[in-house]
């Protein structure tokens, strides 16, 4: 399906099915307005360990983290464009100069089971326009599938590659959920090493857990 049909597809559907609100469960179609509210974004920059920034819009907790499970994993797509907001208001303050936007690319199972990609989905939404197709998706050994989320994660090192030479490309990495942060290392790992320069990385949410105790301030 091209994409202008599968986005008259993703509108559709939300005016076709009435449904609680992703939020809160209130009876609401997307999200009631208080959950529209919390997802209001508070931006703030975190530091990977290989130097990569990354401007995180909302902490994953409480209605932010059940809005964006509610578009990931169980179909809600009628939220893509409350989520697409506080997602471009990290990408604008990550995008330096001319960039390219780019993607870690789906496991081609979690792509199969969903039919979409989300974050893909969430960026044409901002309106800054297609990402690159420039990396390869991970291969997933079948043995990691027992493993947890981070362990997954943990063991992406190595795992990416870029599809082609990307000599003088420069790129922002965008992600929808900043957990151990081996994904966005391990996509500026794969595009540095096929020449480009990685500018900066921007996500949905931080996993605040994880990041609380961050050295980084809001930017
Ligand atoms: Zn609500």
């Amino acid at each position: 399906m091209n994409r202008f049909l599968l986005d008259a597809a993703l509108d559709a559907w939300s005016v076709l099915l009435p449904v609680a609100c992703a939020g809160c469960g209130a009876d609401d179609r997307g999200l009631c307005d208080g959950c529209r509210r919390s997802l209001e974004p508070l931006p703030r920059v975190l530091l990977l360990a290989d130097g990569t920034a990354v401007t995180s819009a909302l902490r994953y907790e409480g209605t932010v983290r059940r809005a964006i499970l509610g578009f990931k994993e169980q179909g809600r797509t009628d939220v893509a464009s409350a989520l697409a907001r506080p997602l471009a208001i990290a990408i604008s303050a990550a995008v330096d100069g001319r960039v390219e936007l780019v993607t870690a690319p789906s496991r081609r199972a979690s792509f199969r089971r969903r039919g979409y990609d989300p974050v893909a989905v969430l960026v044409r939404k901002t309106g800054f326009g297609a990402t690159a197709r420039v990396l390869a998706a991970p291969v997933v050994a079948s043995q990691q599938k027992s493993l947890g989320r981070q362990d997954r994660e943990l063991n992406l090192a190595g795992s990416m590659r870029a599809t082609t030479r990307l000599n003088g490309r420069r790129f922002v990495i965008v992600d929808d959920v900043l957990t151990t942060g081996a994904t966005i290392t391990e996509a500026a790992r794969a595009l540095r090493e096929a020449g480009a320069e990685v500018v900066a990385a921007a996500t949905l949410a931080d996993t605040p857990k994880r990041f609380g105790d961050s050295r980084t301030g809001p930017k």
